[in-house]
């Protein structure tokens, strides 16, 4: 482990690792690590929000000299410490045994990275996907790089008004508390590199975080050498306008790749994970040119060498900027390209759009030789929108991919759940996991244990949810009606469905409420209850989403509905980690076709919750009869909510709750117990990152990193 350089207070020789532990986020992953801090001071780690840094400035340092000659605890440090050794280093890893040539590093550029909670620079799915992305490549060793932005402001803070309208605040966050650590030159100065942009040239900076064995450099331009207006730049995550946006853009590609130069990375292939990194193309496309090689040359190399994914189906995610904006942002780049401003703007032209417009996908999809979308389905989608860039090409030829996402099991599989694992698999089940047929024993868990365990992650949460009210409570909220709203009325008896995720329209959070009577009848049953947990934010400047979490908002507070209706503020990892494992279902109701992938019902799956769902993103491949319910995708000309939420409400009705409350004489769920098991086993073998990293190894970074340039035809 690298010696951290952060000033820590005092820590006894004998413990004195816990400061190296603390600083690289391996820590969150690993659940001896984890156990290891909460029993340093168990509520003070509750209160820090499971945040190792925090903890060990604020603990009461006889507290640390006690641990530190405590036999219990002294063997489970020791343990940590020999497991993050060799996790940290052992050279036989996944990637060594099978790439044993390929030493050079795949740079990962991403606008947000979802890492852990007390890391605050991240907004969503595509962050969190991002941060799972990384640990992967840490536990398989493939050697990568993840390049962002800083965000000293980091996410904003979700607070509702007592009639549901959300506000937002942003708090800058403390770095003191996160594991980030200042890059400087060899001088000693924190600025790396200059990058021009509007006509002024712009210090860039860099903070660094170990993530297991991956390395992150997050871009800052909050630097003194820095017009004023250029320095909070990089404060704010998707905020301010195109205007701002597009000069993070043009910071983060362009400005990343330097500061990699600077800090002496080469990486051997480049991955641009959605096209808010586009630029990094154009950066490198410059660097070839500047260095002698011929225009055309220098672009197939930055071809070959590069992969693109795109997130989103909906038109509007595209990133796209008006022409004159992205030659005063860039220009004048194409001096050194060699080429006019039109052959540059021409670079994000879009074959059918003839507005003066800059298209970041279009520029990501030219450069880059590998492209593929994030779900089968989402792959299928997007050969059909980008197919104008290959004329004369039917969508099925168009040659964009699909990598469906996963998720991070050591991240969002509970440590019960592991441990229930370690017991029934035997220890290092987790070595063994990669062969097809292992998870198939998790069929035969025992349906006591495991619905024991279930019961004790539901109660889990629903203490948090508590906790959380009363703290609400006490500080910030003056009506009583936020604390019926915020699930303290919430019985662990009753079947908990979880809907947790971003408040855009087509997600369709309000879908459930769409016939009242309906709804009151299922929730509203003595015998068989029924309540719903929501959670989730709307994007700052997104109107409409604002009022579907209104609309969902209002339906808490309905004395009708008894309290049945719960909405936690401030949907952030911490609290995902507690929904997704906590309920009983997980419900998502995505506008088919728009959702790209989804990755929260995988989270569940993972803690043995099935979900229902319409058959989009990765439900449409994943959805196999006995891992939860499906929603049948409606006919064109059938209008689609109406359809659905039918559907939704008679699978609710007819199938849902009747196996939910069937028990057997031992009080047990046996049928449900069975999709429980099935989710899990299915989860397990399809839809981890450990999978989804694979996959971009074997069909995406091995050949780029050779520098292999694809048979498939060059869009125009
Ligand atoms: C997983 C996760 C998301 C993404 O969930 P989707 O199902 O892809 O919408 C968003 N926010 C948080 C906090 C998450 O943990």
């Amino acid at each position: 482990m690298n010696q951290p350089r952060l000033r820590l207070p005092y820590l006894p020789p004998r413990i004195e690792g816990l400061a190296a532990l603390a600083s690289n986020l391996w820590w969150s992953w690993s659940p001896d690590a984890r156990n290891v801090f909460r029993r340093v001071d168990e509520p003070l780690w509750h209160l820090t929000k499971h945040n190792p840094l925090a903890l060990l400035r604020r603990v009461d340092p006889a507290r640390l000299a006690a641990c530190a000659t405590d036999p219990g605890f002294l063997a489970l440090y020791d343990r940590v410490m020999d497991t993050a050794r060799r996790a940290l280093g052992s050279p036989d890893t996944w990637f060594h045994r099978h790439h044993p040539e390929l030493a050079r590093p795949v740079a990962y550029f991403c606008a947000e990275f979802g890492l852990h909670n007390s890391v605050p620079i991240y907004s969503g799915g595509l962050g969190i996907l991002a941060g799972d992305h990384l640990k992967t490549a840490s536990d398989l060793g493939l050697p990568l790089v993840g390049v962002g932005l800083f965000y000293t402001k980091g996410y904003f803070d979700q607070q509702l008004r007592i009639d549901g309208w959300q506000e937002d605040s942003d708090v800058r966050f403390d770095v003191d508390t996160t594991p980030l650590e200042r890059v400087q030159d060899p001088g000693g100065e924190p600025f790396l590199t200059v990058v021009n942009t509007f006509g002024r040239p712009v210090h860039v900076g860099a903070w660094r975080m170990q993530v297991g064995r991956v390395p992150v450099y997050l871009l800052d331009t909050s630097l003194e050498q820095n017009d004023p207006a250029d320095r909070d730049l990089s404060a704010k995550l998707y905020a301010g306008g195109p205007d701002m946006r597009l000069r993070q853009e043009w910071i983060l590609g362009v400005g990343g790749v330097r500061v990699l130069r600077a800090a002496g990375v080469e990486p051997a292939a480049w991955h641009a994970n959605e096209g808010h990194a586009a630029f990094m193309l154009i950066e490198r496309l410059r660097e070839l040119v500047v260095g002698g090689r011929p225009f055309a040359e220098a672009w197939a190399e930055v071809r070959a060498r590069s992969i693109f994914t795109t997130h989103t189906p909906v038109p509007a995610g595209h990133d796209r900027f008006d022409v004159d904006q992205v030659l005063a942002c860039a220009g004048p780049v194409w001096e050194e390209l060699g080429i006019t401003p039109e052959q540059f703007v021409a670079i994000g032209g879009h074959p059918e759009d003839d507005h003066p417009t800059y298209h970041m996908t279009a520029t990501a999809i030219r450069l880059s030789a590998r492209v593929n979308g994030v779900a089968q389905k989402h792959g299928e989608v997007s050969r059909e929108i980008w197919r104008p860039m290959w004329p004369g090409l039917e969508a099925d030829q168009v040659p964009i991919g699909a990598v469906t996402n996963g998720v991070h099991l050591p991240t969002w599989m509970s440590g019960h759940m592991r441990h229930l694992l370690d017991r029934h698999l035997g220890e290092g089940w987790l070595e063994r996991r990669d062969e097809p047929s292992f998870w198939d024993a998790v069929l035969s868990v025992d349906d006591h244990e495991l619905w024991n365990l279930h019961t004790e992650m539901k109660l889990s949460l629903f203490t948090f949810i508590r906790e959380d009210a009363r703290r609400r409570w006490t500080e910030r909220w003056k009506e009583a009606a936020h604390v019926v709203g915020a699930g303290t009325l919430l019985s662990p008896g009753a079947l908990t469905i979880g809907f947790a995720r971003r408040f855009a329209t087509y997600k369709r959070a309000s879908l459930l409420f769409s016939d009242f009577d309906r709804l009151h009848d299922l929730l509203v049953n003595p015998w068989r209850p029924v309540q719903i947990v929501f959670a989730g934010k709307a994007h700052p400047e997104d109107q409409p989403g604002k009022e579907v979490l209104q609309e969902v908002y209002t339906f808490t507070r309905d004395p009708r509905l008894e309290g049945r209706v719960a909405f936690i503020e401030d949907y952030e990892m911490h609290l995902a980690h507690r929904l997704v494992q906590g309920v009983d279902l997980w419900l998502n109701v995505p506008r088919v076709p728009l959702e790209a992938c989804g990755t929260s019902g995988m989270k569940a799956a993972l803690n043995a919750v099935p979900q229902l769902s319409t058959l989009d993103g990765w439900w449409a491949e994943g959805y196999m009869g006995m891992n939860g319910w499906a929603i049948p995708t409606p006919l064109p000309e059938e209008p689609a909510d109406e359809v659905d939420a039918g559907r939704l409400y008679d699978l609710l009705e007819d199938q849902v709750v009747p196996l939910y409350y069937k028990r057997d004489a031992r009080g047990l769920p046996i049928e449900w117990l069975q999709r429980m098991k099935h989710a899990l086993r299915h989860a397990g073998q399809h839809f981890t990152s450990r999978r989804m990293v694979q996959d971009y190894v074997r069909g995406y970074y091995a050949p780029a990193m050779r520098g292999e340039t694809p048979a498939s035809a060059p869009p125009t």
